[in-house]
């Protein structure tokens, strides 16, 4: 057996994990057809299989080959097999398109062996006669469920059993990351559809459907009150951190932007909780008790030094942030004055108006960790939502969902009183 072949081998061991598998089995069987070598068949094998990884749950056609060569390669940090040069990605991806072309034309879906396939087959049937769905609706769903059984690796049945609504919830989570904020809806939609299927079927016990985020949210990044990096920027950069005051904004501006804290957990934050040689802040949560230790930002850091040793006022407060202005001078600073401040600060860098001053900060790093590829529970706990019992929905991030997270984020301790 050649080196190709035994790649060839090691390749068909990847396809029924890959959200292309029946297509990828398929090309397999058309590349040999048509007379490709064994070099060349698995060469296209590693390509279509990154591909497929990567392209989840967008459509298949040759705007998206381009987006994935000229966008994705560039900055491609896949684990192996992915090769990136991208003339042998286009001719590989040129020929799977080919071979594609009739059948999507032909709009008939296509189901893989085993368990998946049977289970594929009855939902499809289920989609089609029982609701009446659009066509392309029912091939979209098909589509998902399939992502979904491949992605959370199900070959039997007594795995979906298995199934929790935290296994569910970071799935969503993963999915909805790498995709446009557009089809976050249509994700979340197809993923409680088939749960309500596996329900019916008698496959899982609960109706975890539940467990699937809510969104309007996932569109963060388009949402007013949210800002974007270079708005942030401008914010941050608005203080004359020449000046005291300057310099205390900034640092109240960063704990709410790089911590997500509220202004109320700024205000009173206290000295006796920043140390700043072993990069930790304490920070008192809401007002039914409870701290949060958190590991300070390098930017943060730079600013709280700053402030302390040259911006902060001689007095005998104990908390960090102090009102610089007679007569209260030295007094600790109230959280209404900072929202006061964040809202002049977002007025004078020229940003949207009427937002809701310190939580637009909560919102935005909300909306730049799960960018950053933080899970819910991260974002959670960062935000505090064991003291959300409003509501208020910051970030828009379904908090029914949030609240049912636990694990910390890494290096933070919720220690409760
Ligand atoms: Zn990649």
């Amino acid at each position: 057996m050649s080196r190709a072949e035994r790649a060839i081998d090691r390749m068909k061991l990847r396809i029924p994990d890959n959200p292309l598998g029946p297509v990828l089995r398929r090309h397999l069987d058309y590349l040999i057809r048509h007379g490709y070598g064994a070099e060349s068949v698995a060469d296209s094998l590693r390509v279509v299989d990154h591909f497929g990884r990567w392209l989840g749950r967008r459509p298949l056609n040759a705007a998206v080959v381009q987006q994935f060569v000229r966008r994705h390669l560039p900055v491609c940090r896949c684990s192996p097999p992915a090769p990136r040069n991208s003339r042998r990605n286009y001719m590989a991806l040129h020929r799977l398109l080919k071979m594609i072309r009739p059948v999507v034309a032909s709009r008939r879906p296509e189901f893989p062996d085993g368990f998946r396939g049977r289970l594929l087959r009855r939902y499809h049937k289920c989609l089609s006669n029982v609701r009446g769905l659009a066509v392309g609706t029912v091939r979209n769903r098909l589509r998902s469920a399939l992502t979904m059984l491949a992605r959370l690796r199900v070959r039997r049945a007594g795995q979906l059993a298995a199934w929790t609504p935290e296994r569910i919830e970071d799935f969503v989570a993963s999915e909805v990351r790498q995709h446009e904020p557009a089809t976050a809806g249509s994700i979340t939609t197809a993923t409680r559809s088939f749960l309500r299927f596996l329900l019916q079927e008698g496959h899982i016990r609960r109706d975890l459907s539940a467990a699937v985020p809510k969104f309007a949210c996932w569109k963060l990044a388009s949402l007013p009150e949210v800002l974007r990096e270079d708005e942030l920027d401008r914010l941050l950069n608005m203080p004359d951190v020449e000046s005291p005051i300057g310099m205390r904004d900034r640092a109240m501006l960063l704990c709410m932007s790089e911590l997500g804290l509220r202004a109320g957990e700024v205000a009173r934050l206290e000295l006796g909780g920043v140390d700043l040689d072993g990069g930790m802040l304490r920070v008192q949560r809401s007002k039914r008790g409870g701290s949060a230790t958190f590991p300070i930002p390098r930017k943060l850091s730079k600013a709280l030094k700053a402030y302390l040793r040259r911006g902060r006022p001689t007095c005998t407060a104990p908390t960090v942030f102090v009102s610089h202005w007679a007569p209260g001078i030295g007094k600790p600073i109230r959280s209404v004055t900072i929202s006061v401040m964040v809202k002049r600060w977002v007025a004078r860098a020229g940003l949207r108006k009427d937002i809701g001053a310190a939580h637009v900060l909560r919102h935005s790093i909300a909306s730049r960790m799960l960018c950053a590829g933080a899970s819910l529970r991260q974002i959670a706990d960062v935000l505090g939502h064991r003291s959300i019992n409003t509501t208020t929905i910051y970030a828009k991030v379904d908090l029914k969902a949030l609240s049912r997270v636990g694990l910390p984020w890494p290096g933070a301790k919720e220690v409760q009183r």
